[in-house]
């Protein structure tokens, strides 16, 4: 008697981590927006699914966390940066935890909903990007 071999159920993409820039890597990815890590390829560099194309970039420009991020990231621009995107944007501004929607926000507010998911999540304010 053989054992009837069953449908593979596909597991859905469990990312190894998420993923950030800080100022250094400022240049190659959104600061302040967390990507899912696709694999870490070796000692210094980490693949990211940046909107769905695999990135490797060097693990030494990242802060990486295994736990889904939930809570807006809060960056703080310097005034060449902003000019440098070409676009006027507050001097601080939140990044979405799920679309990475760049969002400006009050001075005073724990929470923020976001314009384009509006996915509502606490600002992390203890965590400055
Ligand atoms: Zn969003």
């Amino acid at each position: 008697m053989t054992i009837p071999l069953r449908p593979i159920t596909p597991t859905r993409l469990q990312a190894k981590g998420w993923a950030r820039v800080g100022k250094p890597g400022a240049h190659l990815l959104r600061r302040g927006a967390w990507y899912p890590v696709v694999r870490i390829s070796s000692s210094h560099i980490v693949v990211l699914d940046v909107n769905r194309r695999n990135v490797p970039v060097d693990r030494r420009f990242l802060e990486i966390r295994y736990h889904p991020p939930e809570r807006w990231s809060i960056v703080r621009c310097e005034p060449r940066e902003i000019q440098r995107v070409g676009r006027l944007f507050p001097l601080t501004y939140a990044v979405c935890p799920t679309c990475r929607h760049r969002q400006a926000f009050e001075s005073d507010v724990k929470e923020l909903t976001c314009d384009r998911c509006k996915k509502v999540a606490a600002l992390a304010w203890d965590d400055l990007s």
